[in-house]
């Protein structure tokens, strides 16, 4: 209930408006946001790289309607790579297809795809798609799929809410894609996803499993697995020690601002940590998807609130 109330008002512009108006949210949202400009990701992304955790910045910002802002989107992204160059961080990036004109049209989203991903090889890193609502599924792994063909320095990423994503994975790993496994952070009805927390956790182990098969760690595939739920990491260590799968196919990843004690103790024990680092102006989406996925949050805003 709260959780669908928060993911509707992800999208609601008159709660934007009131959301991004108060101080305590802005406050707030630093917790899981390094900042407005690129200079604080900077800064985020060499904190956490010394610690020896890999990033991943997004420039936070979706569901753009015109070419303009496609294109400004689009250069952003190259001057942060380019940064990412000069400061010499271990980090790659995350974007979103919506971002680079995927609602105007796929050839848009693509062609400014192949700008950055040229960038991208350039300075010798990596990008990932990330996925959103259902209704971009089957556009972004085409524009992924078509993407892998020329590139080999772009991934995606798999939602284990869905019910197609059993087959998505089998299809990936048997193309030996580079892919992101979450549990999905969007408001998706039951006939497409799992209502249940339970089946979702169950499809994430699953799916953790198939794509680290031998059958497809053998096809080049490689897993990121995205999650901060204790149980999806320890049945991930136990499944690699078990099956012997070597550390160069799988990394774990999580989200700036999120158990940052775990992500430490993972690289202590010897594993790959990726953080999410997003930063901008557009916060307030992304914001409102942490809120939704765990109340708690929402009693430490309010606690905030009435404590000024
Ligand atoms: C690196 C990364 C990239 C992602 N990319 C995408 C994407 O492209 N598309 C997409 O749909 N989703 C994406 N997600 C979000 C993901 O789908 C989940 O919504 C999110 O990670 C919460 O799921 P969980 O696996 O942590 O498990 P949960 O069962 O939700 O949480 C497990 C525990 O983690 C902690 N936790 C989880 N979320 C929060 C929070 N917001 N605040 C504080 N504590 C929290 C809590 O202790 C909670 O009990 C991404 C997540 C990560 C880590």
């Amino acid at each position: 209930m709260m959780r669908s109330s928060f993911l509707y008002l992800s999208a609601a512009g008159w709660a934007r408006r009131l959301v991004t108006g108060l101080g305590v949210a802005h406050r707030t949202a630093r917790r899981f946001v390094a900042g407005e400009e690129l200079q604080e990701a900077v800064e985020a992304a060499r904190a956490l790289n010394e610690k020896g955790i890999m990033v991943s910045l997004d420039h936070l910002g979706e569901n753009v309607f015109s070419l303009e802002d496609s294109k400004r989107a689009t250069g952003e992204y190259i001057e942060l790579l380019q940064t990412i160059h000069e400061h010499i961080l271990d980090a790659n990036i995350s974007v979103k297809l919506t971002q680079l004109g995927l609602n105007i049209s796929e050839d848009l989203a693509l062609e400014n795809m192949r700008s950055i991903l040229d960038k991208a090889n350039e300075i010798g890193t990596s990008v990932t798609i990330d996925m959103e609502a259902s209704q971009y599924v089957d556009a972004t792994l085409r524009i992924f799929r078509q993407l892998n063909d020329t590139y080999d320095n772009v991934g995606t990423v798999i939602q284990a809410y869905l019910y197609r994503s059993e087959s998505d994975m089998h299809q990936l790993g048997a193309e030996g894609a580079t892919v992101r496994l979450c549990k999905g952070a969007y408001k998706e009805p039951p006939d497409i996803a799992f209502p249940e927390k339970a089946d979702v956790d169950a499809n994430f182990i699953k799916l953790m499993q198939l794509y680290l098969s031998e059958k497809y760690r053998d096809a080049g595939a490689y897993l990121k697995v995205a999650t901060h739920d204790p149980h999806m990491i320890e049945s991930t260590e136990r499944f690699v020690k078990d099956n012997n799968v070597p550390m160069s196919a799988f990394e774990f990843q999580m989200l700036y601002g999120i158990r940052a004690a775990t992500q430490e103790d993972l690289v202590a024990r010897g594993y790959k940590m990726r953080v999410y680092v997003p930063y901008g102006a557009e916060w307030y989406p992304y914001f409102m998807r942490r809120l939704a996925e765990r109340p708690a949050n929402v009693w430490f805003i309010l606690r905030s609130f009435f404590s000024r």
